[in-house]
């Protein structure tokens, strides 16, 4: 089986709930609608996904090594806390175990690498489900893990936003921006006729910025698929337009194109820039995965992704209340959610239950997420 563990996966929730015609909470702004539901996470549905959240909100984990804990730790509980200060509840735990037992139950616990100053980031997003088949594979890289750098030249150009990132990945959150709702057809695979990406809209896809467009892509070149029998090949040019064969040639485009249909779940069928998160933590800034330098606060990086005016998407400043409310929802209310419980009682709307928006499929095209 293969399991691609590429760096970008996205989640986007739908807001836009009506919210409750009594007084106190009539709204007033359009802006508290948008708490919301918007989001693009690991599918749960048993007949489709083949995903679970951590049980009971708790992702238990541990280092590869010593030397993995003593440069991640501190940052990874600073990332978790980005999550809290915007109100992640405190039963969303994250706990560390011993190394042994996390071996040793490995299918049901996060190990998390480093890739030293200038490695990468990946993330599992959430776990394999207890009958998926994920779990009759031998391939260690099946098991949940976490793969983090602590370069500040990658991703959010900020090692805390860039651990946040990634620890929206590993409770089930995507990117935002591989929401197939939002990318355009027929050129885009899996893209489901959205007016915010792909090159049906005004060139905000820019695949050929990539780091690795060079060295993976060259236009007339042919590359060979790999899922498929010999004689089967797919040009350069595909390679920008279908995550599988992106993902599967290990070229970056697989954590920027739309992922298929069954992989992730979204509760929105919004298909325009309205309906993007733009500040999502888990949506790339434009830069990310550029070719050119970048530091913190300089950021020279080509563009990859634009918004839809033909804007740079910006660095995200933390989760969204729209990240929050995927989390909320993919994993249910929580006791400490009092506030957006009665907001959502009071929506009426969002109380009806985690919708699936896609129909049943074939396939699977792996899922981690990284940056
Ligand atoms: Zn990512």
């Amino acid at each position: 089986m293969k399991v691609s563990f590429a760096c970008l996966v996205g989640a986007a929730l739908n807001a836009g709930f009506a919210l409750a015609s009594g007084r106190s909470w009539q709204p007033a702004k359009p802006a508290t609608a948008a708490v919301g539901k918007r989001s693009y996470v690991i599918n749960t549905d048993r007949t489709e996904g083949d995903r679970m959240p951590w049980p009971n909100r708790k992702i238990r984990y541990c280092y590869e090594n010593d030397e993995a804990q003593d440069a991640l730790e501190t940052i990874l509980r600073a990332g978790l806390d980005i999550w809290r200060n915007v109100g992640l509840g405190s039963e969303f735990t994250m706990v560390q175990i011993d190394r042994d037992e996390c071996r040793e139950k490995r299918w049901d616990t996060l190990m998390i690498y480093w890739s030293g100053d200038n490695g990468g980031m990946a993330t599992f997003a959430g776990l394999p489900r207890e009958d998926s088949p994920y779990r009759e594979t031998k391939n260690p890289e099946a098991r949940a893990r976490m793969i983090l750098t602590t370069s500040t030249s990658m991703g959010m150009l900020d090692q805390q936003k860039n651990f946040a990132h990634e620890i929206g990945h590993a409770w089930g959150l995507y990117h935002e921006h591989q929401n197939p709702a939002f990318w355009s057809k027929p050129s885009i695979v899996n893209g489901r006729g959205g007016t915010v990406f792909g090159p049906e809209n005004d060139g905000n896809w820019r695949c050929e910025n990539l780091k690795d467009y060079e060295v993976k892509v060259h236009r007339g070149l042919i590359v060979q698929n790999p899922g498929k029998p010999a004689g089967d090949r797919v040009t350069g040019d595909l390679l920008c337009k279908d995550q599988v064969y992106a993902s599967n040639s290990d070229f970056s485009a697989g954590d920027y194109l739309p992922m298929p249909k069954d992989v992730g779940s979204a509760d929105t069928e919004g298909m325009d820039g309205e309906s993007v998160d733009w500040g999502s933590i888990m949506i790339y800034p434009s830069g990310a995965g550029g070719r050119g330098d970048a530091s913190p606060g300089n950021d020279q990086r080509l563009p990859i992704l634009l918004d839809h005016n033909g804007d740079p998407i910006k660095i995200s400043e933390g989760p969204t209340q729209r990240d929050i409310a995927a989390m909320h929802k993919l994993y249910g209310r929580s006791k400490s959610a009092v506030t957006k419980d009665l907001l959502q009682k009071a929506g009426g709307k969002v109380t009806e239950g985690f919708k699936k928006i896609y129909p049943k499929s074939q396939g699977n095209s792996g899922g981690s997420a990284c940056l």
